[in-house]
């Protein structure tokens, strides 16, 4: 349930091992409603073989500005990651389960799904308000930060402390810019951070393919502050990125907004019996970027294998014990210390306080390589260049 990446992933693995699968969307066209700004770095387009049908374009470098307008640039020789047209990946990966004999059906929202004996019923409403089920070994909950069927669970805790959700909100515009006024942008990820570009969150300029942006904003939510609406924020900030020329002579493509959680320790159940959660839903995406698609497509390669240990029904132990503990492996230690890390940026950059320890962060960055800070950024290697960073980064200086 649930034609993401994660889904997505999942649903080509299995048929491709052979398994009857049903992909199942609410959507009923997955180049639609396209809400992610889908930055990846390179090696996710190697690992997961995405076609160039789903890059919209390459990066090769990185550009912060703020607190304030200072501008910091770093370029690599080379391309370091892609822009992806995330509509284009979703309806790839459900055209690649159709291809190796899955079902695809879209236009169905996944209500509810309880066990019968050992099968799975699960109710879905069309688009036009019918109902129908479908009867299966095992569902899998892939419905992203909405976590459809197996819901939000125990609010959490990790070594006796409390694990909560934690949700950013993002809006983002797709826009259709002059060649020159692309060109400024092309080639890097552009991030304005600072509390007069957004208190507690960030805005981005990421390119498409020629002559087309995105332009967006994220902030995380905190219950004991005003959280004032975005879409003014986001034009406040394109007025700043743009000249007014600019700005005239643009063509909004698109505008769309989405949310993402999850719980820095993740230690929410990853199934109820036969219902099992993958991606975002088992909170992969990860909070310092606000990026979650390699993980929700890391969390299939995981889950695959393990089904069809399942699906092969030798007795003895249950294959999906194994999930949860190898899902944590294969998303590293680091992925718990770059979400502390994230709580700490994120909910504390609201002030002049917050942007002087950011520009402390960013001072001590501005030796390093492009290379270096994408490593930082994507593998969350704090140990190997931000080490005198770290202490800034979780809050003990
Ligand atoms: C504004 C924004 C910007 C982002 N930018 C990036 C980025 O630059 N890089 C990055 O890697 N990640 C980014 N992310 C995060 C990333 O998009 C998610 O982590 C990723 O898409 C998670 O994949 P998923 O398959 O688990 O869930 P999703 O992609 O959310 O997919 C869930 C699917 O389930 C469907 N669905 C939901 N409920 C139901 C239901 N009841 N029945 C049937 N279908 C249902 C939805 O239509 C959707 O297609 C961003 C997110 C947001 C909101």
């Amino acid at each position: 349930m649930g034609a993401g990446p994660a889904g997505g992933e999942l649903a080509r693995r299995l048929a491709q091992g052979g398994v009857a699968v049903e992909l199942v969307d609410r959507l009923p066209d997955l180049r639609e409603v396209a809400f992610s700004s889908a930055a990846v770095p390179l090696d996710t387009v190697a690992r997961f073989a995405l076609p160039a049908a789903v890059v919209a374009s390459r990066w090769r470098g990185w550009r912060l500005i703020g607190p304030g307008d200072r501008r910091r640039d770093w370029q690599a020789p080379g391309p370091l990651g892609a822009v992806l047209d995330f509509g284009a990946l979703r309806h790839w990966l459900a055209e690649e389960c159709r291809r190796w004999g899955g079902e695809v059906r879209l236009g169905r929202t996944a209500l509810h799904s309880h066990p019968d004996g050992d099968r799975m019923v699960t109710r879905l409403r069309r688009v036009g308000g019918a109902e129908e089920t479908i009867v299966s070994h095992w569902v899998i909950d892939a419905t992203g930060e909405r976590r459809s069927l197996l819901g939000e669970g125990e609010p959490g805790t990790s070594h006796g402390r409390p694990d909560p959700l934690i949700s950013g909100v993002g809006v983002e515009w797709l826009l259709q810019v002059p060649e020159a006024s692309w060109r400024r942008w092309h080639d890097r990820l552009t991030f304005c951070l600072g509390s007069d570009w957004l208190p507690q969150g960030y805005g981005w300029v990421f390119p498409m393919q020629p002559g087309v942006l995105k332009i967006g904003i994220c902030r995380y939510c905190d219950p004991h502050r005003p959280q004032p609406p975005l879409a003014p924020l986001l034009e406040r900030l394109m007025e700043r990125l743009l000249e007014p020329q600019e700005l005239a002579q643009a063509q909004v493509l698109d505008r769309h907004g989405g949310r993402v959680r999850s719980r820095v320790h993740r230690r929410e159940p990853h199934r109820i019996g036969r219902l099992v959660g993958l991606g975002d839903v088992v909170s992969t995406a990860n909070l310092l970027g606000g990026e979650g698609i390699r993980h929700a497509l890391t969390s299939s390669a995981v889950l695959a294998p393990l089904l069809l240990e399942a699906l092969a029904g030798q007795a003895g132990e249950d294959p999906l014990d194994r999930y949860p503990r190898r899902l944590r492996r294969a998303l590293g230690w680091r992925w718990a210390l770059s979400g502390r890390v994230a709580r700490r940026t994120w909910f504390g950059l609201r002030d002049e306080a917050g942007d002087r320890r950011l520009v402390r962060i960013l001072d001590s960055l501005e030796t390093c390589r492009a290379e270096d800070l994408s490593a930082l950024l994507f593998d969350y290697r704090f140990e190997r260049y931000g080490l005198r960073i770290l202490p800034y980064l979780l809050g003990w200086r």
